[in-house]
């Protein structure tokens, strides 16, 4: 009789609780919707590498990175908004930030640099991670790796999102590194910072790959659950 009684108690406790979860649910969805941008709520700046006349990397076959770099950019900035962690994109569109028609393009290119530099000291507070595709004269090259600036924060991102990328690719052996060469946004950001090289296009497979809008979504899995293992986790 008792043990009934408990039983019945149990699923009724658990029917509320599985009622109010959904409840908190639709309220967390709704509120990052109806969410007006705030300089310090963004924790992520997401940014999208080139853009406009700087395509980037360019595959053998013809394919530049700076529309894919969007296209992951784009998909990590869903995810991230799905599980509530508040994110900016530095580049919207397949356009280079300030772009002007009277200037060089050299000009521009420096002018879209600061512009991106000009955005991390606004949101100064934000997390900075750079979106890139890598690309190698020898082409057994593969694998997507995660570069940071020296500091403990940014080693430790870069460390988080490097083992994430690891379940999406479990022959990728490369390991999360310093900058290698200069590197005016990094050289140049308040924030923590990495550029996430998403793969080599000179690579036949990951060529295909980094075309394929699935494996956008997931490495932007990886990069949002790699963020989370930083962010929260410490
Ligand atoms: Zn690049």
């Amino acid at each position: 009789m008792l043990k009934e009684k408990i039983k019945n108690l149990t699923l009724i406790f658990l029917t509320i609780s599985v009622f109010l979860c959904i409840i908190n649910f639709r309220n967390d969805i709704a509120s990052i919707v109806s969410k007006k941008e705030n300089l310090e709520e963004i924790s992520l700046l997401i940014d999208a590498g080139h853009g406009g006349q700087d395509g980037g990397a360019v595959s053998s076959n013809g394919v530049a990175e700076a529309d894919i770099n969007l296209g992951i950019s784009q998909k990590t900035q869903l995810i991230a908004s799905f599980i509530g962690i508040p994110s900016k994109l530095t580049r919207t569109d397949e356009n280079s930030l300030n772009f002007s028609s009277e200037n060089t393009l050299k000009e521009n290119k420096n002018s879209d640099l600061k512009a991106r530099v000009a955005l991390a000291k606004e949101y100064r507070s934000a997390d900075f991670v750079s979106i890139h595709l890598n690309k190698f004269s020898d082409r057994r090259y593969f694998g997507a790796q995660v570069f940071h600036k020296n500091d403990s924060s940014s080693v430790l991102l870069a460390q988080e999102i490097q083992k994430s990328l690891y379940i999406i690719d479990e022959n990728n052996t490369r390991e999360a590194k310093s900058v290698p060469n200069a590197n005016y946004i990094m050289e140049n950001i308040p924030n923590t910072g990495v550029i996430v090289e998403c793969g080599f296009l000179s690579n036949e497979r990951e060529e295909q790959l980094l075309q394929n809008a699935d494996y956008h979504v997931k490495l932007a899995m990886s990069i949002v659950g790699g963020y989370t293992g930083y962010k929260y986790n410490r």
